[in-house]
């Protein structure tokens, strides 16, 4: 067994997008372009076209038909409700535009603190030594923190100190099931890995776009940042890796029996 039985799930939660919240500042703050999956392209700063004026979208329901990929695999891992609810106390970029470049800053900000947040919340339901838990611990509690003046973060000094941290999770729980595994390579896109052992494997930042991982056992494998688009992870289990998101499971071929973390929800759409 490498995770704790119980979790929190508040953490989690409070890590969720929720766009009822929000006032689309991803549809707002971002610069994006047709050609990596938006509608079009736009600088940052200016609203999308398909932006409603109560922030929500027009084309909401249509997203994945039309093949937006852009709109579906983007997380803010509920930096946006953070910054619109709490940050600036829910008055939007439209009732106050002498704020909004501030907030559309602060949002930039505190999305990439709340997605390390995510991975550390995940690092911590692992079992681990006492020490490296209250280190994870003190780090989710600093980071919550420093959302509050996201003006002031030094985001990418940060950054190396909670992936010092991550490392050592990751050191340890591949240890526990490898032995130190290595899978050689970066690119495995399409390619057939289902007669590796991904156990403990670090597939950090891998392409994996398509590649056939079925019946594979990805326990204490990390995947943090790897691009699971169109994944085969049907009859697999990843109830045990490593920094897996939401948004990676969405864009990935599941089945009904594929074994995924407690707090990732089933795709509806994938395979019964
Ligand atoms: S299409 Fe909809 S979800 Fe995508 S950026 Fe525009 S408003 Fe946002």
């Amino acid at each position: 067994m490498l995770r704790e039985k119980g979790y929190d799930e508040a953490l989690f939660n409070h890590l969720r997008i929720d766009c009822s919240k929000c006032f689309g500042l991803c549809c707002v703050a971002l610069f994006f372009s047709k050609c990596d999956g938006f509608p079009t392209d736009k600088v940052a700063g200016k609203p999308c076209l398909n932006l409603k004026d109560d922030f929500s979208c027009y084309i909401h329901q249509n997203l994945r038909n039309q093949g937006l990929k852009g709109c579906t695999t983007y997380d803010c891992f509920g930096a946006g409700q953070k910054v619109a609810q709490v940050n600036y106390e829910g008055v939007s970029w439209k009732e106050n535009s002498n704020v909004a470049q501030q907030m559309y800053d602060d949002f930039l900000v505190v999305r990439q603190l709340h997605e390390m947040m995510w991975y550390l919340t995940d690092a911590s339901t692992f079992i681990l030594p006492k020490e490296l838990k209250e280190k994870l611990h003190l780090l989710i509690k600093e980071t919550e923190k420093l959302t509050e003046e996201p003006m002031i973060v030094e985001v990418d000094a940060y950054r190396l100190k909670v992936n010092t941290c991550l490392k050592e999770v990751q050191a340890y729980v591949s240890q526990k099931v490898a032995g130190n595994q290595v899978i050689s390579g970066f690119d495995f896109i399409g390619k057939n890995l289902t007669k590796k052992s991904l156990r403990g494997a670090n597939l950090a930042g891998s392409l994996l776009i398509a590649a056939n991982l079925r019946h594979t056992d990805l326990s204490g494998a990390n995947l943090i940042g790897a691009d699971l688009r169109d994944v085969d992870i049907r009859d697999a289990n990843l109830s045990d890796c490593l920094f897996l998101t939401q948004i990676q499971v969405n864009s990935a071929k599941g089945n009904a029996a594929t074994k995924l973390p407690r707090w990732i929800v089933r795709p509806s759409y994938w395979e019964k």
